[in-house]
């Protein structure tokens, strides 16, 4: 700390050590929170624009920190991700996400979809489709009422490889999703072979929309994209009643953000989702 003040370099060099160790901490600590079930999973409901139906929910992991509280998936999943973690916690997170949808089929609500994220180590592992099947066979859930969920990144990257694993998967019956759509870098020949139903608007398009940038012009043209290619088209990130009506006039199928629905704990969700029947 003497130095530190002198010359700078070697207050940056102890704060890197404390990021590293935080880092480390972070990762010995993760290798551990599966088993001390430590993750929840919340649900955000999917809603359809044009009759304000719940269509389902979308799954996303929590992670109960005993110390640090929550930790939020931006600042752990890209480390289970380096660390291979992410395959274990990616297969709790499918069984439970299953097993949660099951007992709300069973309790009255069949037509619910539940999505799940899926991770781009997930996606190139080639037990997936198989671990897909047994997991949805466990639960009895009809491949129809699962959309996975892959980011447009991890889809384009290697897209023969991708091709391969979709369509597996699609000819099984699930629901494929292009995530963050509009991030990527997609060719509109790739896409048209991508067996997808839907894609969704990454929420950063939404998010300006008011503000008079290029983002309205943005997400019409993938709005018209996805129609001309026969795909749902879902927008996230809604949070205000101006953006709601734009993309529902702009013929948006799904519509999912904080305006209709945060994510909730699953206890939680069955009310939420009763209060809005009941309307
Ligand atoms: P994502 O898949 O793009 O999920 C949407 C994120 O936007 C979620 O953040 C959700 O809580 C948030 N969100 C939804 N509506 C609104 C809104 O109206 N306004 C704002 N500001 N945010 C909204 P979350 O839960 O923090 O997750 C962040 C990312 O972490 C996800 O982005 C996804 O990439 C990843 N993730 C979450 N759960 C899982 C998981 O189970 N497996 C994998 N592989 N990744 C996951
Ligand atoms: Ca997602
Ligand atoms: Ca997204
Ligand atoms: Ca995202």
């Amino acid at each position: 700390t003497k130095a530190a003040g002198r010359n700078g370099y070697h207050f940056f060099e102890a704060s890197m050590n404390t990021n590293a160790h935080n880092q480390l901490e972070l990762m010995q600590d993760l290798r551990l929170a599966l088993e001390r079930r430590e993750f929840r999973l919340h649900y955000q409901p999917k809603f359809t624009a044009a009759d304000g139906s719940m269509t389902g929910a979308e799954a996303l992991i929590r992670w109960h920190h005993p110390k640090r509280g929550m930790v939020a998936p931006d600042n752990f999943i890209p480390v289970a991700e380096k660390t291979g973690l992410i395959i274990p916690i990616g297969e709790w997170v499918l069984d439970e996400a299953c097993r949660q949808m099951r007992e709300w089929h069973d309790a009255g609500n069949q037509q619910w979809k539940i999505a799940v994220n899926l991770s781009a180590l997930q996606f190139n592992s080639e037990h997936l489709p198989a671990m897909v099947q047994s997991t949805l066979a466990r639960h009895r859930l009809p491949p129809e009422s699962l959309i996975l969920e892959v980011t447009e990144s991890t889809a384009m990257h290697d897209v023969e490889a991708s091709l391969l694993t979709l369509n597996i998967l699609a000819e099984s019956g699930v629901n494929i999703s292009i995530d963050d759509f509009g991030t990527g870098y997609s060719s509109l020949l790739h896409l048209k072979r991508m067996p997808a139903c839907e894609l969704k608007i990454d929420r950063g398009f939404i998010n300006e929309l008011e503000r008079g940038s290029d983002d309205a012009a943005i997400v019409t043209a993938i709005v018209a994209l996805g129609q001309s290619l026969n795909l749902r088209i879902v927008a996230e990130g809604v949070e205000t009643e101006k953006q709601k009506d734009f993309l529902t006039a702009l013929g948006c199928n799904d519509l999912q953000g904080y305006l209709m629905g945060r994510p909730m704990p699953p206890e939680q969700f069955l009310a939420a989702a009763l209060a809005v029947k009941a309307v």
